[in-house]
């Protein structure tokens, strides 16, 4: 596994072999290609530091950025289905030098505007590869997913994506042999960065499926794949899916390493899953600041509900409301989790204020909430703005009454939130998509009281049809209350 993370970030283009590398449907492409081909997008790019690009889920999104990178540019992922507006910000706040498309699409107005250069996958160059740029040089603008308020580009330098990526490899046992199969987008950590530098500075092969498919993703187990990536509403699908069709289960079930990660995986899919396929799958956490903090390892306990503990030479601390170190290991006291070592982003783009209010002494303040278990286990409660709820003196996590709302039969998916309650302070509120069946409100108050404690049954129940969502799947829950 030892990779020299101090000259290259994708060590393969200098020593390119006929192995596979890249498979989109029926195009394949080899380490040899991605290495000519990146020299020829490299070449096109005309001394450009920052470039954009059109991020659909294809083989030409891939070769942009492995193109961009090894010509030391910044890369600024834009989600294809983006609204209009959040692009305006995007292309206004990064000021790309020219964008980068598939030949034949069609870029909204903002982005029009910017010289093109279309990839053409057949498209190749020989010679030498380009000095390789500075590792704190920004290697990615991404912007964070908008979950809590108006995306943030975040600068990521050539360092923290590949110390992180070697730290991935050792907590997963994560090889040049591993072919990862995912169908995740292209403009985020986790589809991009994890999903297709990972596999490609490895020196393996990632494969896409285009949309999330379960049996799209059990024919390329079959046909080599050995781990899987996706984010927790995949891992439903696929939970719902193996438990229909016996074949497919067994098919998932020969996979060396499902990953899950992005939002909490739900307790209950991953019980399914293991029911269902004899996998029990790893959970990570990360944030497009800081790439992956914790995973289970291959290795591990692969318990649910958890993330596990740190990656390699990442630290990872709970603290309190003021700041001050929480050292019990006793999988009950909430802190927020804080973040220091060589994954850390260089800071958000035009956001010095931002950046300042995120940093504290040289840790990151994630915003996410958690409880360490005696081993050392990381276990997420929540986000700090939504969903820690103090209501009668308690803090609350939102987390653990949605996995206990869950367990309900009546309840296909849930969401807790809090909102101004005169006596509480908080009241707890239950957003649910109920099963054929609706539950009541007094039964699902029951449930949770049996299960956890009085105080955190719902105060309040509404029913769905549909919990809101974004791109990666995660409940949008300022769009609940809106
Ligand atoms: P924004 O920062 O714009 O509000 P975002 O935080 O959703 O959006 P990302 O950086 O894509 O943007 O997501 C990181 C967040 O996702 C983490 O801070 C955490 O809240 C959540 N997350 C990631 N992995 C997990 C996990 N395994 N369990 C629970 N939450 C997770
Ligand atoms: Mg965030």
């Amino acid at each position: 596994l030892a990779v020299n993370v101090d000259r290259v970030l994708l060590p393969t283009l200098a020593t390119p072999d006929e192995r596979e590398a890249i498979r989109f449907g029926s195009a394949v492409v080899t380490h040899a290609d991605l290495a000519a081909s990146a020299r020829a997008v490299a070449a096109g790019l005309a001394g450009a530091s920052r470039v954009a690009v059109w991020a659909t889920p294809s083989l030409p999104t891939c070769l942009a950025v492995v193109g961009a990178l090894t010509a030391g540019a910044a890369v600024v992922p834009v989600n294809p289905r983006i609204g209009e507006r959040e692009l305006a910000h995007i292309v206004g706040d990064s000021a790309p030098d020219l964008v980068l498309a598939a030949p034949g699409d069609n870029l909204p107005a903002a982005l029009a505007a910017l010289p093109r250069r279309d990839i053409d996958p057949a498209e190749r160059l020989d010679g030498p590869l380009p000095a390789e740029a500075d590792q704190e040089a920004p290697a990615f603008i991404v912007y964070t997913s908008g979950t809590t308020g108006p995306p943030k580009g975040v600068l990521l330098p050539r360092r923290a994506i590949a110390t992180n990526l070697d730290a991935l490899a050792r907590a997963w046992e994560w090889t040049a042999d591993d072919v990862v199969v995912h169908a995740l987008p292209l403009f985020h950590v986790h589809g991009l960065i994890l999903g297709v530098l990972g596999p490609l500075r490895r020196g393996g092969a990632v494969r896409h499926t285009g949309r999330f498919d379960s049996a799209a993703i059990a024919a390329a187990l079959a046909d080599g794949a050995t781990m899987v990536f996706g984010v927790p509403t995949m891992y439903h699908r696929l939970a719902a899916d193996c438990e229909a069709d016996a074949d497919l289960a067994a098919a998932i079930g020969r996979a060396r390493l499902l990953v899950s990660g992005s939002a909490a995986l739900p307790a209950r899919d991953h019980a399914r899953i293991t029911a269902a396929t004899g996998q029990r799958v790893v959970e990570r956490y990360g944030m497009t600041e800081t790439l992956m903090n914790c995973s289970v390892r291959a290795s591990g306990d692969r318990r649910p509900g958890t993330v596990g503990p740190p990656v390699d030479g990442v630290d990872v601390r709970l603290v309190d409301d003021a700041g001050v170190p929480i050292e019990a290991s006793d999988g009950e006291t909430v802190g927020e989790i804080e973040v220091r070592g060589p994954n850390l982003f260089l800071g958000y783009l035009n956001r010095p204020d931002a950046t300042a209010a995120a940093l504290r002494d040289g840790w990151f303040r994630t915003g996410d909430m958690a409880v360490r278990d005696p081993d050392g286990y990381v276990r997420i409660v929540g986000r700090r703005a939504t969903d820690l709820i103090k209501s009668g003196g308690y803090k609350i996590g939102a987390g653990e009454i949605e996995n206990a709302l869950l367990e309900h039969p009546g309840v296909a998916e849930a969401a807790v939130t809090g909102e101004p309650d005169d006596d509480l302070g908080e009241r707890i509120v239950a957003w649910i998509v109920p099963e054929d069946e609706r539950p009541s409100e007094q039964d699902l108050a029951d449930h949770v009281a049996k299960l956890l404690a009085p105080h955190k049954r719902p105060r309040v129940v509404r029913y769905l049809e549909a919990l809101p969502r974004n791109e990666m799947g995660k409940v949008t829950k300022r769009a609940l209350h809106a």
